[in-house]
Order: C-alpha cells, then structure tokens, then sequence
C-alpha cells in the first residue's frame, strides 16, 4: 500500500527544499522597486552573500539559472577564440565547457572520469606547456552534481601560483554554496558560480556571479552583451541599474529570509550540519553494499561531496527504487544524471541523494528509512544495520 501521503520530501539535488520562512516572505504584494524596503535591503543582501562565500569582492545577481549564472561569468572574461581548460570530473563540466564553446571560446577538456576528484598535477602538466599563456581561464566544477565528486579547488590554485600562469580560477559552486566548505578569498578563487535554488534554499530563479578585481581588470575592455555585464551589477546601491531592468522582487525577498537563517546559524556551523549528514548518509551506504549491489560512486570520502550523493546499483534498481520511495513513501530521490550516454537503458543503474541547504537528521535519516523499506520491498539485496550506523554518526556528532 501506499504511504506517501503526508509531507512530501523532494531529497534531489536541486532545486533543494524550501524553508517555510522563505516562502513566507515571498507570499506578499508587489513591492515598490524604485524607493523604500526592497531597495534599501540590497546592499545588506549583497554583504550577506559574500559572507556566505567569504570574499571582499564584487557580487553580480542575473534573473537566471545556473546555466545562465555560467553563461554571464563566461561572457565577461572570454572572447570568440579563447583558450580555456576544463578539468571534469562529471556532467557539468562538460556542460560549463560546452557553454563556453557556445560563446565562441575554445575549451580544451582535460576529462577525469566520473568517480574521482581532478589530479592538479595533471593540471600542472597541461598549464606548464601553454608558455605563450594562451589559456585565459581554468573552469572547475567544485562538487560535480551528476557525481558528487568534490574537488580540491585551493590545490588548482597552487599549481597556476607554482607556474606563475595568469589564467583566471573560475568555479561552479552551484551545488555546493552553502552546503560544502568553500572559501573564495581564502582559496584564490577569481571568479565563483552560483544559482539560489540549491545551497541557498530559495526557488530557481536567481544566477549568481563574484568576481574579484583580478578578474575584472583581466575583463579588460571586452565587449560584453549589455545584459551579462556585470559591472553595473557590482553596485548594489543603485538598485535600478543593479538589475538592468525590474528587479526579481519575490525572490530577493525569499533570498533575504534564507540568508537571514542562515547568519543566525553562522556559515561554519551549516558546513559542519552538512558534513555530519553526509556521513550518516555514507554509513548507511556501506552497511547497504556489504550485502548486496549498492555502492557509493566515489570511493575516496574525502573526495566527496556533503551537498549530493551518487549511488551506483547496476542494471534498474535505481530506478525500481526511486519508484518506490516516490510511490509508496513520499520521498522523491534524483535521477542517475550523465553516467551513460543519453538513451543508454543502464541509466536506471543510478541515483542520487540531494541533502543540501533546508535538512536536518530527521529528513536524512527518513529518506534512509525510505530507501530501507524500498530494498526490502523488491527484494533487493543489501547488508543489515544502515539505519542503525546512519543513527549513530547522527547521535555521536
Ligand atoms: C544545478 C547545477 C548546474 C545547473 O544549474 P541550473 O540552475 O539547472 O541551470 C550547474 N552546475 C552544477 C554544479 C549544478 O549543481
């Protein structure tokens, strides 16, 4: 029978839960966007953010999705012909090389694979031999959503600082703003990609760009599309201008509440909720896989993220699974995501488990309990004591 009716929980990787604050604060009339509340809360908002992302630098906010976040960070730093090296480690960094080749750059892919992180010694060997400097930016991807595969974005900047290499360190932290530790400044990131609707448990709709002064200055006097330019987007007391037309009024008021959250939490607290649920998450995976296909995609726990979880479960019982847990228990987990070509019938070999922004033990620990009941309901085989090892990383944190 079924027994999903009751509170719902969406456990994929994006968009996240919403708090009910942040819905609240969305639920209101039209705001004014020329004088009064909204646009006194923008410079507030924006120091907000950069805490979040602990820099001192700018912070550009587009009506847009990741995609476009990536899109606008590319269009104000790359020209038709840039070199730009891509280090992968799973779907969205072939997604965010894809976008630049879409601009009319030239990404060169250095792949590694869908199960662990970037080698920065590869890295090195590749930016060594570019002596002319013709590559303008390394574009990683911090936590690889599609994987869960996190990488070691302070080591890249090592290996450009070792070579004395200009190119700019631009990062996708979409999936892990707020969620996985990530410094900025502290890391020598230049240029940093987000979106509201994962980490910062607001709906889609807002795409976000930092950029520090290194990364403007080498933006030089490139000609960009007047809506991606993000210098009138670096000052957020002109809030007309900040915009570049209306403001996303409900959602810079969603944005305020989680922010507000999320400062009464305090940013390093959030990472170590976050750190201790992914592990309850990984113990109630490696008691799974003792018995039965269940499998962590990464092997290396410090190369994983604490914001998503890729399973592997070969043939279809990941999606016999997530059948299930939707079906019969109200949990809906994410979908197997670029781990086979488009069409290959072993994409239902996969899920993944979004626990990032808006969670706490009891979703995680009712999400395991969801996937406990599904193993036993088909019949899949699987070792015995998740729940009970998941509960004690959760009791002795
Ligand atoms: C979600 C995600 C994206 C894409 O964001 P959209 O809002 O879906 O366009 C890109 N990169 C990473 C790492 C993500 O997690």
């Amino acid at each position: 029978m079924t027994l999903a009716n009751g509170r719902r929980l969406l456990a994929i990787p994006g968009p996240s839960a919403v708090p009910d604050a942040v819905l609240r604060a969305m639920h209101r009339a039209a705001p004014d966007i020329y004088q009064g509340e909204l646009p006194d809360m923008m410079p507030g908002l924006v120091t907000d953010l950069r805490a979040v992302a602990r820099t001192a630098g700018h912070v550009a906010i587009y009506i847009a999705n990741g995609h476009g976040a990536w899109e606008a960070a590319l269009a104000n730093v790359l020209a038709p012909g840039d070199a730009v090296l891509v280090p992968a480690t799973g779907r969205f960094g072939h997604g965010w090389a894809e976008m630049a080749a879409g601009l009319g750059a030239a990404p060169e892919v250095l792949d590694f694979g869908k199960r662990s992180a970037i080698d920065p010694a590869q890295v090195a060997l590749r930016l060594s031999q570019d002596r002319a400097h013709r590559i303008r930016a390394v574009l990683a991807v911090h936590v690889d959503t599609s994987t869960g595969v996190r990488n070691d974005i302070a080591a890249l900047r090592a290996v450009l600082d070792d070579l004395g290499h200009p190119a700019l360190l631009m990062v996708d932290c979409i999936a892990s703003l707020g969620s996985d530790p990530f410094e900025m400044d502290g890391w020598g990131a230049d240029v940093v990609v987000t979106a509201s609707q994962k980490g910062l448990m607001t709906p889609p709709g807002l795409g976000l760009v930092f950029f520090n002064d290194r990364a403007d200055a080498r933006r030089g006097d490139l000609r960009v599309s007047r809506y991606w330019d993000w210098r009138p987007r670096a000052r957020p007391e002109q809030f007309y201008q900040y915009f570049g037309g209306t403001a996303p009024t409900h959602h810079l008021y969603g944005l305020r509440a989680a922010l507000d959250l999320m400062m009464a939490e305090g940013v390093e607290a959030i990472w170590q909720r976050h750190a201790v649920l992914a592990r309850a998450v990984w113990a109630a995976f490696d008691a799974w896989g003792q018995g039965g296909p269940l499998e962590l995609n990464v092997p290396d726990p410090g190369q994983r993220s604490h914001a998503v979880t890729a399973v592997r479960t070969g043939g279809d019982l990941g999606a016999r699974l997530r059948q299930w847990t939707d079906e019969r228990a109200g949990v809906t987990l994410g979908i197997g995501l670029g781990m086979v070509p488009p069409g290959d019938p072993g994409a239902g070999g996969f899920f993944r488990i979004g626990h990032m922004g808006h969670v706490n033990a009891h979703m995680v620990l009712g999400t395991l309990g969801a996937i406990q009941a599904g193993l036993v309901a088909l019949d899949i085989p699987h070792g015995q004591g998740a729940l009970e090892a998941a509960a004690q990383v959760c009791a002795t944190a």
